[in-house]
């Protein structure tokens, strides 16, 4: 099989999350992709700001195609969770599945600086996709070309679709309504039971 990884604090996940899903899907014509809420970190910044079920609600709800499978791995493990850690489980449980590790652009800019990089990309494609139109398909080449493995390492360009958690995450602290940012059983499901009210 296919397999896209495709990691992320999803705090909230939104339609962004989905839209990149579903690119990937298609243009890598992936059997699986699954979606891997990252665990709590051991320090107090970049904390998660709702409890694991209730993210794990959420990206059912945001992730709906049978395609996506919602994967609990990092959240089972104890302290941090690294990358390699996830992909090196992957392929011992599923030998005989090709795994593509599904990244935005702003991510893509930091892989030399991931832990143990060079293991993550012998063990799988490193795929990356534009975003927010803030980098072009050519920046992200020259870089993955000049400090990565350029061969490892495919580049994919989609019109933008300018959303973010942290956006959504402002926006339901200050009253606004996030609608169009997430499936709406998602915005009900946040709404209903108070979720980010406090920034
Ligand atoms: P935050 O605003 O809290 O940083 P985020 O919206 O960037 O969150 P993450 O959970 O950090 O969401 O991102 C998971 C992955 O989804 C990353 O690879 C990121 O690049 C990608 N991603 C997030 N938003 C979009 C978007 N609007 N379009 C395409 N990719 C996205």
């Amino acid at each position: 099989m296919r397999v896209g990884v495709f990691g992320g604090s999803f705090d909230p996940p939104h339609n962004g999350h989905h839209y990149l899903g579903v690119c990937f899907h298609e243009q890598l014509m992936l059997d699986q992709i699954l979606v891997i809420p990252a665990g709590q970190p051991p320090h107090k910044t970049n904390h998660i700001r709702i409890p694991d079920r209730d993210r794990l609600r959420l990206c059912e709800m945001v992730f709906p195609e049978s395609y996506f499978t919602i994967s609990q791995i990092e959240l089972h493990r104890a302290g941090k969770s690294y990358t390699i850690d996830t992909l090196t489980e992957l392929k011992k449980n599923h030998p005989d599945d090709v795994f593509f590790l599904l990244v935005g652009a702003d991510m893509l800019l930091y892989f030399d600086h991931w832990y143990r990089w060079r293991d993550i990309l012998e063990n799988c494609t490193l795929c990356a996709i534009a975003r927010d139109g803030e980098h072009d398909a050519e920046e992200l080449r020259r870089y993955a070309d000049e400090k990565l493995i350029g061969e490892k390492v495919r580049i994919f360009s989609v019109p933008p679709l300018p959303v973010s958690s942290t956006r959504i995450r402002q926006k339901i602290a200050a009253g606004e309504n996030i609608d169009n940012l997430m499936p709406a059983i998602a915005a009900d499901y946040i709404r209903q039971k108070g979720l980010y009210r406090e920034e």
